[in-house]
């Protein structure tokens, strides 16, 4: 596990053991000095077998710009009903960190402390055998499975095997005349947040299995006379370049909401963002430290919001109006209200109201509406509503209506 290499101390010069407090301490004054001058107290808690990035991830606050991202992954964080976003823009454009920003702002989660990921709701619903031997051990004897962590953006590998996603046989109890199913990647997501990066690059079965567990809430893997079904509550992200190839209608309908991601149009902004992206890469520390404070609140306000949202109403007035604006696009799929409307609802609660008003509709209408016409049924119906006058009329001119009648 690497350590971070933010000081200068030469490392052979300390005992190995001692070389991590040697260090730690020394960034701590270090920092204590720059708190006591900017009057902050900023005590970031060091995780274990976390990368550098991991630990301090540049500040979702920090971020330049890019409103409509980030109004819409703070929604899709609020309100799961949403479908998960997808961000679809070049290279470059901060779509990535974006999205690993987010991890300061959720709540805590509590997690299995075993490989396997075993936890007590396993035994509630499949009895003490679906739990490894160590964990069932552990719940006889009353000592907990889980521990309170920080939640996690998985990152799904580009080179994941749909046994990676979802999980299967595991090889080494097999070895040892066991059969369990070994979790895959969605059942470590659940909870979190689930990223995708280049997910028009990924295999259609991979897709179509994340997607299932997304809108089930959990998925069930079936190998020969075994099968067990794993928690899979996460908030899917996706990010595409449009460059590198299109996305099936029928994915891109899955997700909620979608946001074309430009580069920074303003020079001033732009300005702004290398000074920032800049003094991040000298001293991620200091710029954490820096945004500490707004992205506690943040934190909170987002905790508030979803322990509001159960109480968001949407009245019909509104409603209507939305779907007005659905029918005058001609869009079919259901999914673009229900986006619409839970988006709505989580920037009510947001904003800290319990009811929708048509300004959140207006609002959130372009990242959930967007990009759900398909030119190919469009088409179609044309065609058809072609076809069907022409045929009328061939029927009219053939067999006229008052003959008929009068015949
Ligand atoms: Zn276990």
């Amino acid at each position: 596990m690497e350590q971070q290499n933010s000081t200068s101390l030469d490392p052979n010069t300390i005992p190995k053991d001692n070389q991590e407090t040697e260090a730690q301490s020394s960034i701590r004054s270090l920092r204590e000095l720059i708190d006591l001058v900017t009057g902050r107290g900023f005590k970031p808690e060091l995780e274990e077998e976390s990368g550098f990035a991991e630990i301090l991830p540049f500040p979702f606050l920090a971020l330049v710009g890019q409103m409509e991202m980030r109004l819409a992954l703070l929604l899709s964080l609020i309100n799961p009903a949403v479908s998960g976003v997808l961000l679809i823009g070049p290279r470059g454009t901060g779509k990535t960190t974006a999205v690993r920003s987010l991890i300061n702002l959720l709540p805590d989660i509590e997690r299995s402390t075993c490989f396997y990921g075993c936890l007590p709701e396993d035994v509630e619903i499949g009895g003490i055998d679906t739990i490894c031997p160590d964990c069932a051990k552990k719940y006889a004897e009353g000592k907990p499975l889980t521990k309170t962590e920080k939640a996690r953006i998985v990152e799904l590998p580009l080179n994941a095997r749909l046994e990676d996603v979802v999980g299967g046989l595991d090889e080494h109890a097999v070895a040892h005349e066991r059969f369990r199913l070994k979790r895959g990647i969605l059942s470590l997501a659940d909870q979190n947040i689930l990223y995708i990066d280049e997910v028009n690059l990924l295999a259609d079965e991979i897709v179509d299995a994340i997607l299932d567990a997304a809108a089930q809430g959990s998925y069930t893997i079936r190998r020969g006379q075994f099968s067990a079904t794993y928690k899979a509550n996460f908030t899917l992200i996706g990010s595409m370049n449009p460059e590198e190839g299109n996305l099936r209608p029928q994915i891109l309908d899955r997700f909620g909401l979608r946001v074309i991601v430009r580069g920074l149009s303003s020079a001033q902004e732009r300005l702004d963002a290398y000074r920032r992206v800049a003094a991040y890469r000298r001293s991620p520390r200091r710029v954490v430290t820096q945004f500490y404070q707004e992205t506690e609140l943040a934190r909170i306000e987002l905790q508030e919001a979803r322990n509001l949202l159960p109480r968001v109403i949407l009245p019909d007035e509104v409603a209507r109006k939305g779907i007005q604006m659905i029918q005058a696009l001609q869009i079919d799929s259901l999914r673009a209200e229900i986006t619409m409307f839970e988006a709505a609802r989580a920037y009510a609660a947001a904003d800290g109201r319990s009811v929708v008003s048509q300004e959140d509709i207006r609002i959130v209408a372009p990242m959930a509406l967007r990009l759900r016409r398909s030119s190919f049924m469009t088409k179609y119906f044309e065609d058809r509503s072609r076809e069907e006058k022409e045929l009328l009329a061939t029927i009219e001119q053939t067999i006229p209506e008052s003959t008929s009648q009068i015949g």
